[in-house]
């Protein structure tokens, strides 16, 4: 790991926090550091990104540009991410004195779903049987050893059900081949799966954690559709959930944050399924539902500062607005907001695509039903006509 992701003096308000990144996760990022006195740049190939709009300044440029990265990295106090596909080179262009958190090694790891497994293996974290395929042979060979039904997955570039085959049988392996281009891929068992939960695990640079969750989470095209909080699920799989995801940020001796997302089998196993280490789609209802947030905890872990506090105020549930709903009429915001217990975020993207996430809503209620009905019921209100 990067000494510099260690102990160091603390980052404090008025010096300026670097995101490498400039999408909805720092833009929420940039509006806690700025709320906090903190300067804010942002690195981003997006000429008009949802984070630049709450930097003090925004470098603009591919981070193949050397320059431009050098320019950008000079000028911050603190180095950290909101996503996770870093160029590896780049952060060589970091000077010494700027503190790297997390440090490159988990996002080379988290870059690659082989590497991703072969990691968590080798700390013997629960995960799905898999093998690692790299031409149809191997595929063959894979469809073997793991069973079938089993999903392909690409093990790079892929998110959001993106770069993956469910194979039924052995008639379907050459057809998934082509659906992943032939590319490296990790085949995984099919799971039986009563529900998925993500846990998101805060670590300062003392080591100290704060745990937010298990958060359970509901797909809708391999696109996070809905997350409440409490996760209802046995007391017994929430605390493995938040014990095996507190193991692998120790055993990344990571500083910041990380998801950790699970499959929870219809036996109650708890599987890993994905790490990401940065904030998460589903840590969105922690920024109403939680003493601190997910954004305020990087903020304070990446400068070097304790943690915030993990309480969790009330029930949440938070639904996500894709870009669907711009179709086929601007969404009836007046009839959204109309709702009293609504909280609204909107990451002022200004082209809506299907699929493309372009905000949330959050609803606090005495418990994570009313809460998730209270939060679709809203989202559903998006499509009434305008009068
Ligand atoms: P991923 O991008 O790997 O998180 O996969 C996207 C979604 O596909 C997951 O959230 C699951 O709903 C589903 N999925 C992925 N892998 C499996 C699996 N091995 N068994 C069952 N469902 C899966």
């Amino acid at each position: 790991m990067s000494q510099r992701g260690g102990i160091s003096k603390p980052i404090l308000p008025g010096q300026t926090v670097g995101i490498y990144g400039g999408g909805q996760l720092g833009r929420m990022l940039a509006q806690v550091a700025r709320r906090t006195g903190y300067r804010v740049h942002v690195f981003t190939p997006e000429d008009d990104s949802p984070a630049g709009h709450f930097a003090n300044q925004v470098f603009v440029a591919p981070d193949t540009d050397e320059e431009a990265f050098r320019r950008f990295a000079n000028s911050i106090d603190v180095l950290t991410f909101e996503f996770e596909n870093v160029s590896a080179a780049s952060l060589e262009w970091v000077p010494e004195r700027v503190p790297i958190r997390p440090g490159p090694q988990v996002f080379w790891t988290a870059q690659d779903r082989g590497r991703e497994k072969a990691f968590l293996q080798k700390y013997g974290l629960p995960l799905p049987k898999f093998a690692t395929v790299d031409s149809l042979a191997d595929l063959e060979r894979a469809a073997q050893v793991v069973g079938l039904p089993a999903v392909l997955k690409t093990s790079a570039g892929g998110y959001d059900g993106k770069g993956q085959a469910v194979i039924r049988d052995s008639s379907e392996l050459a057809n998934a081949w082509q659906a992943v281009q032939e590319r490296p891929s990790t085949l995984e068992a099919f799971v039986d799966l009563a529900c998925e939960v993500s846990v998101i695990v805060a670590r300062d640079v003392w080591g100290a954690c704060g745990v937010y969750g298990p958060i359970e989470n509901h797909h809708t095209n391999h696109i996070l559709d809905l997350s409440v909080c409490p996760a209802r699920v046995e007391a017994g799989v929430a605390h493995r959930a938040c014990e095996l995801a507190r193991k692998v940020a120790d055993h990344f001796e990571l500083v910041g944050l990380i998801c950790i997302e699970f499959f929870v089998t219809a036996e109650g196993e708890v599987l890993v399924n994905e790490i990401a280490p940065r904030p998460h789609n589903s840590g969105h209802l922690t920024i109403e539902g939680f003493a601190v947030s997910q954004f305020e905890q990087q903020l304070r872990c990446v400068c070097g500062l304790p943690l915030g506090s993990t309480v969790q105020r009330t029930p949440v549930a938070m639904a996500n607005l894709l870009g669907d709903l711009w179709f086929p009429h601007e969404p009836n915001w007046r009839a959204l907001l109309a709702s009293p217990e609504t909280y609204l975020h909107l990451y002022d993207k200004n082209s809506p695509r299907p699929g493309r996430k372009m905000g949330h809503v959050t609803v606090c209620a005495t418990d994570v039903e009313r809460a998730a009905l209270t939060a679709v019921n809203a989202r559903d209100s998006l499509g009434l006509p305008w009068e």
